[in-house]
């Protein structure tokens, strides 16, 4: 029996629902930008959504992003020694979708 917020998380990780690592919202993942650590621990992108690898989810914003960065949370939740440098690969892709 699983505590009651973990049960919740995954109700929503099955309707399609993931937490920025930014501002912690939970959104509709194809709302988010997806980050993974492929198992041979490189840190990219996934445009598609569909590569394994141990994912981490970001609005589309540049605050959220900012706040990621502050909070290390792609380190933590991608499980890097460093932080990963991913930040001018999001927000380029946070500025395409702006314009
Ligand atoms: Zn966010």
């Amino acid at each position: 029996m699983l505590p009651k917020g973990q049960r919740k998380m995954g109700d929503a990780a099955s309707r399609g629902l993931r937490r920025c690592a930014g501002c912690g919202m939970l959104k509709d993942k194809r709302d988010l930008i997806r980050v993974i650590r492929t198992k041979e621990g490189e840190i990219l992108v996934d445009e598609t959504q569909k590569k394994n690898g141990r994912g981490s989810y970001l609005c589309r914003s540049a605050d959220c992003l900012e706040a990621a960065v502050k909070r290390r949370a792609f380190q933590r939740e991608l499980r890097c020694s460093k932080d990963p440098d991913i930040y001018g690969q999001v927000r380029r892709i946070i500025e395409a979708g702006n314009e």
